[in-house]
């Protein structure tokens, strides 16, 4: 399950409406190991392609460093479809080389409405899972060993 702030699915929609045709990419970044995504970082698709993206390698490099520095990991990790469904293609499997994070697409094929779907992809596995839009984390729900024990 991925639990996402309303304002961060906005701002992937719109950079995927902004580079369509070609696709769009980025991170969400949040505190390591809390799975909880609190910024978006748009990157460069260095394929500049409406059928691939490839994050732009010196980018990458900086955002790792800037990521480690802050105690942060990639939460996320976005990009869209312009012509087909939210789905990863063979070669969005090839290249998800990041395990803990939740791999989201956006299709952006319809000018109305956009389809947003997330996903694990794990050792060349696709798994969809559940994504739960909220206004603000400190409302959304959390499990029962989230609550501190009663004095
Ligand atoms: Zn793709």
């Amino acid at each position: 399950m991925l639990t996402i702030r309303r304002d961060l699915v906005d701002a992937m929609v719109a950079h995927a409406r902004r580079d369509h045709p070609d696709e769009a990419c980025g991170v969400l970044a949040g505190p390591a190991g809390s799975g909880r995504p609190e910024r978006c970082i748009e990157m460069t698709n260095a394929e500049r392609s409406p059928n691939f993206y490839r994050f732009d390698s010196m980018e990458d490099i900086r955002l790792e460093r800037e990521l480690d520095s802050r105690g942060e990991e990639r939460v996320v990790i976005y990009h869209s479809h312009t012509a087909t469904e939210a789905y990863p293609s063979r070669t969005d499997v090839n290249i998800a080389g990041y395990p803990e994070a939740h791999y989201v697409l956006i299709s952006t094929r319809d000018p109305d409405a956009h389809e947003l779907r997330s996903y694990r992809i794990i050792d060349g596995e696709v798994t969809e899972e559940p994504v739960e839009v909220v206004e603000s984390y400190m409302f959304s729900h959390t499990g029962a060993d989230d609550v501190p024990d009663a004095p």
